[in-house]
């Protein structure tokens, strides 16, 4: 694996940090005085080291999702990596399946889910903002390049969901409980609806939502906390600093006939 021209969102790394980088032939990339010729960086193995004029030592790297996600461009706020790898187990997100999502935001989530799906499945992304929804196209095509099987609509998803028989609902937007009706006609039996939201009254509502909708069962709620190790030397303690909160995760079944007791999930 080799890096290209025109590709974009090399990162050469340096202690931990990565800097994103669009690789063009003839440029001069430069760092803090120091320059490296962007055709020295094309054609170098992912994972090479890389040496700048005045013998700085940098990694050029092609950015894995993760990575890109958290330097892309951005309207509105991301889902972080953390939350979105626990999406994809905990909406069981498979190859093949048909996904829903709202909104498109910067695309982080979208990204996630068209590589889960494959191009045997299907993303579909309803947005209601033009800029946010343009930024999101550009970053899904500077990263998988051009996607076949992702459909945006402009279109406010409490208005209605036009697909049927979905697999999966995800949604990041700031009222998901209006949803809940639509929810229930767009996913198929056994289908999974799963709600990203950042405070406590909102969770109230959605849950309250799915509850009451007649529908749902299997309803949870967790957060996830993702704490980083500092490994050096005698020093081996969590690192000072992390990400104290993102947002609460809210995962539903569809069931054909939901009952009361199927609410409450037994701890294993
Ligand atoms: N998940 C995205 C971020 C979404 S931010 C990411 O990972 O990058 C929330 C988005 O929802 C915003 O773009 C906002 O415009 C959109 N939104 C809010 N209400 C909506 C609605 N009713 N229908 C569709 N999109 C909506």
């Amino acid at each position: 694996m080799t890096l290209r021209d025109g590709e974009r969102g090399i990162f050469p790394a340096r202690k931990g940090r990565v800097y994103p980088l669009t690789l063009r032939a003839g440029k001069i990339h430069q760092h803090s005085g120091q320059t490296i010729p962007h055709d020295r960086l094309i054609g170098t193995e992912d994972g090479a080291t890389v040496t700048l004029s005045g013998g700085a030592v940098f990694v050029a790297l092609r950015p894995t999702l993760a990575e890109y996600i958290m330097k892309m461009p951005r309207g509105a706020q991301v889902i972080y990596p953390k939350d979105l790898a626990t999406i994809l187990l905990w909406a069981d997100i498979y190859p093949g399946a048909t996904v829903v999502e709202a909104g498109i935001g910067s695309g982080a989530l979208t990204m996630t889910l068209l590589r889960a799906v494959g191009e045997s499945g299907r993303v579909i992304s309803y947005e209601i903002r033009d800029d946010f929804a343009q930024r999101a196209l550009d970053n899904i095509a500077m990263y998988l390049g051009k996607v076949g099987h992702h459909v945006l609509r402009r279109q406010d998803i409490n208005l209605g969901i036009e697909e049927r028989e979905i697999d999966r609902l995800v949604l990041d937007l700031p009222e998901p409980w209006q949803v809940v009706p639509e929810a229930v006609r767009a996913l198929r039996t056994g289908g999974i609806f799963l709600s990203y939201l950042p405070t406590v009254p909102q969770v109230v509502k959605v849950v309250e939502a799915l509850q009451g909708s007649g529908a749902f069962g299997l309803i949870e709620t967790f957060e996830t906390l993702h704490r980083p190790w500092n490994i050096e030397g005698r020093s081996v303690r969590p690192a000072l600093r992390m990400v104290a909160h993102t947002a609460f995760l809210t995962v539903a079944r569809k069931l054909v006939t939901p009952v009361a007791v199927f609410n409450e999930i037994e701890p294993a």
